[in-house]
């Protein structure tokens, strides 16, 4: 038997038989773990200060053979501000629902792990929304998935013109021409394509509802790119 010590966040977690429960942790310094957690609905002495979704926590877990068993837990921060409205609780969904899923893909799990915390950490504190989109932009980098948007992403050339399609399946902007031959995707403003070719501190001069739109439009392009359907919308 091995024993884990570290800091996780949890992506998810499910009851199983009597009291017990597993949880999907995104951790610091193990990857992504599933771990079970005895008797943990009824233990509040092992399990300090609950074990729920988004919560960020401190654990001890026994490694037996391919099992993981959650032994004590300490409740770090529970995120609140995940809980404050429904888009906090949408946006903290979504956020958990990527991590969990980039871990499939092999993403190195620690940065993973970082990325999420300072994420839920900030949610919709408003000098802070970059940072979820940070999280998002991060996410497509890790995937290998960037999106194409200095040039046409079929002809290569330079975007004119107001309107710009931001097309998911060629994987960035399309020109007006050939936005005739593959129109998918969605027009975006060109206040929001400024704020996306930004560099990091000209990034810092956009108002929150530009912010805004990026984190929409990122997030809809990575659960695109990731085959995660909009579920999150199940938890209301
Ligand atoms: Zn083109």
């Amino acid at each position: 038997m091995k024993t884990l010590i570290g800091q996780a966040i949890i992506l998810d977690k499910s009851e199983l038989k009597e009291a017990d429960i597993r949880v999907l942790l995104s951790t610091d310094n193990f990857g992504h773990i599933y771990a079970i957690g005895p008797n943990a609905k009824k233990s509040k002495i092992r399990f300090v200060g609950g074990l729920n979704t988004f919560s960020h926590i401190e654990f001890s877990i026994n490694k037996k053979e391919e099992l993981f068993i959650l032994d004590e837990s300490t409740l770090i921060d529970e995120n609140g501000l995940a809980f404050e409205n429904i888009h906090n609780f949408i946006t903290a969904s979504s956020l958990v629902e990527v991590a969990e899923k980039l871990f499939t893909l092999n993403n190195p799990a620690e940065t993973a792990y970082y990325k999420l915390k300072f994420a839920l950490a900030h949610l919709d504190n408003k000098k802070d929304l970059k940072l979820i989109f940070s999280f998002l932009n991060h996410s497509l980098i890790d995937i290998g998935e960037i999106p194409e948007l200095s040039a046409c992403t079929m002809c290569q050339r330079a975007i004119t013109g107001k309107k710009i399609l931001f097309n998911y399946y060629r994987g960035g902007i399309v020109c007006n021409i050939c936005s005739k031959k593959d129109n998918r995707g969605e027009n975006i403003p060109q206040n929001l394509y400024k704020f996306l070719t930004a560099n990091a501190s000209e990034a810092n001069n956009f108002e929150e509802r530009v912010v805004r739109q990026g984190i929409f439009l990122y997030e809809r392009y990575i659960r695109f790119k990731l085959g995660i359907s909009f579920k999150s919308f199940l938890f209301l």
